[in-house]
């Protein structure tokens, strides 16, 4: 593929990125008679049942730096983050009108309630809490997840009026399996040549996976990692580094460039986290001869990625981020934040203890979606990075 290529595919991801009253929704349906699209909130939500049921999972993520905030503030008091009073008023000045229903997970006590003032605010929209368990015994919450699952299989199928069956599922599994290989591919691959695969690329193509169908999405992705590795693309000296922090509230794309322009490579990260949390295949070795719920409720309990609003009991906090520094052999570590996010900065202190345990170096700062100075982030990355070329012995 050639750097025009290259450039048409980031050039699309761009434009979906900024696509914030979900024009590639529309375009979806009108391309596809009679199917519904369902919308679901970060971090986390099984999406293979919505693909199951014939729908199109709509990754929300709020307006950005792009929606100016008129009515959403009146709905929630000032010390919350940005993310639900941009949702808000997508919700209400109709850019979300193409989603028929919603998922809203349990992240944080702001997205719990973000659900009720859903129900209100569109009465005619199925909206559903997906209460993820936090013990990960099979008996408790694999059983309680196991409901969950089964109430929502029957809630979407009503919705998309047919029956999910297993085959469905099973379908769906696999299409998500091979997206979840694809963005596994692409991390990857900028973790091995960051200069070829830059974050505020790898970002966009993120973005892009919360409105594309996951197949075509996946297909996008090899597409992308095809051009990059073919480029002529020139290793600059950069510092290595690891973002973490930034799950659920996304940051605007000025905010990674200026972290790429102040000499980063980020080679590993949490942003869009969503579609990553389940880290390996839902379909194992054992095939489709297992029941779908039971495959999903396994992954749940076994692969999900260690992060702030998933418990892990005993374990060591922070002892998968300082594992992640060592296999992407990063130098150190970015604390990025959302403004007032407490599951991120509740964190932060107790993954900075493991840091400091091994002697990894880091540094943090807040944003918001619709943050829009960099300079002071800028200065900050800036002097982080260079104390790492100059300190650091990764
Ligand atoms: S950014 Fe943080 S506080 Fe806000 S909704 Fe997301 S997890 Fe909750």
């Amino acid at each position: 593929m050639s750097a025009a290529s290259l450039d048409a595919l980031v050039a699309r991801t761009d434009a979906l990125l900024r696509d914030v009253r979900l024009d590639a929704v529309r375009d979806w349906k009108a391309r596809h008679p009679g199917t519904k699209a369902v919308g679901y909130l970060p971090v986390f939500a099984p999406v293979e049942l919505i693909t199951a049921a014939g729908m199109l999972p709509v990754g929300i993520i709020g307006g950005g730096d792009q929606v100016e905030i008129i009515r959403g503030d009146a709905y929630f008091q000032s010390y919350i983050c940005h993310l639900p009073r941009s949702v808000i008023e997508l919700g209400v000045n109709g850019a979300l009108d193409c989603c028929d229903g919603f998922l809203f997970p349990s992240t944080c006590d702001v997205i719990r309630n973000l659900s009720g003032i859903w129900k209100v605010l569109f009465p005619g929209k199925y909206v559903h809490y997906v209460d993820v368990p936090q013990d990960f015994s099979r008996g408790r919450g694999g059983a309680w997840y196991r409901s969950e699952l089964e109430l929502m299989r029957a809630d979407l199928g009503r919705l998309a009026g047919r029956e999910v069956t297993d085959a469905d599922l099973w379908r769906a599994i696999r299409i998500h399996d091979e997206n979840r290989r694809a963005l596994r591919e692409l991390y990857d691959l900028r973790a091995k040549e960051p200069w070829k695969a830059p974050t505020s690329e790898v970002y966009r193509l993120q973005r892009a996976g919360l409105l594309l169908p996951a197949d075509e999405h996946a297909q996008l992705v090899r597409d992308y990692i095809a051009a990059a590795r073919g480029s002529d693309r020139r290793e600059l000296d950069q510092s290595r580094v690891v973002l973490t922090g930034a799950f659920c509230e996304q940051p605007p794309l000025d905010l990674i460039v200026t972290l790429e322009r102040a000499g980063c490579y980020i080679v590993d990260d949490d942003l869009v986290l969503g579609p990553r949390m389940i880290r390996e295949p839902i379909e194992d070795a054992r095939g489709a001869d297992r029941d779908p719920i039971e495959a999903l409720v396994d992954a749940f309990l076994t692969r999900t990625v260690p992060t702030a609003f998933v418990y892990i009991g005993e374990a060591e906090k922070g002892a998968a981020l300082c594992e992640t520094v060592a296999t992407r052999r990063a130098e150190g570590v970015l604390f990025a934040s959302p403004s007032f996010c407490d599951p991120s900065l509740l964190d932060r202190p107790m993954l900075a203890r493991a840091l400091d345990r091994r002697g990894i170096s880091h540094t943090s700062f807040k944003y918001a979606e619709n943050t829009g100075q960099f300079q002071t982030i800028r200065e900050q990355a800036g002097t982080f990075a260079d104390s790492l070329k100059l300190w650091s012995d990764a």
